[in-house]
């Protein structure tokens, strides 16, 4: 056993890992026809979607921690609307993240 590092996110890992501990990155299968690239852009693109969903989801609290003056209905709406699309869009990532692990 040696230590390589992990083409999917550049960490040091054991070259006997079936995959990535931190990122699943399938290291028995990584000379096959696995596609680097889409691994990375939509592991970042899941990073970014994650982001946006939890500052969403934490406006949200807040807001229903301390409701704002009315008037702001329409922001509160609008955050709530970005949060459900966010998730959306994170579960279709992490479905072709599945297809091509
Ligand atoms: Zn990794």
């Amino acid at each position: 056993m040696a230590i390589i590092t992990c083409p999917g996110c550049e960490r040091d890992v054991w070259d006997g890992e079936e995959a990535c501990p931190s990122c699943k990155y399938p290291l028995q299968d990584s000379t096959s026809k696995y596609n680097l690239e889409l691994f990375r852009k939509l592991k970042t693109r899941l990073v970014l979607l994650s982001t946006v969903a939890g500052s969403c989801l934490f406006a949200l609290l807040i807001a229903m921690i301390r409701p704002p003056a009315d008037g702001y209905g329409i922001p509160i709406a609008t955050v709530g609307l970005i949060y459900l699309v966010t998730l959306y869009v994170r579960i279709i990532t992490k479905r072709n993240l599945a297809d091509i692990e």
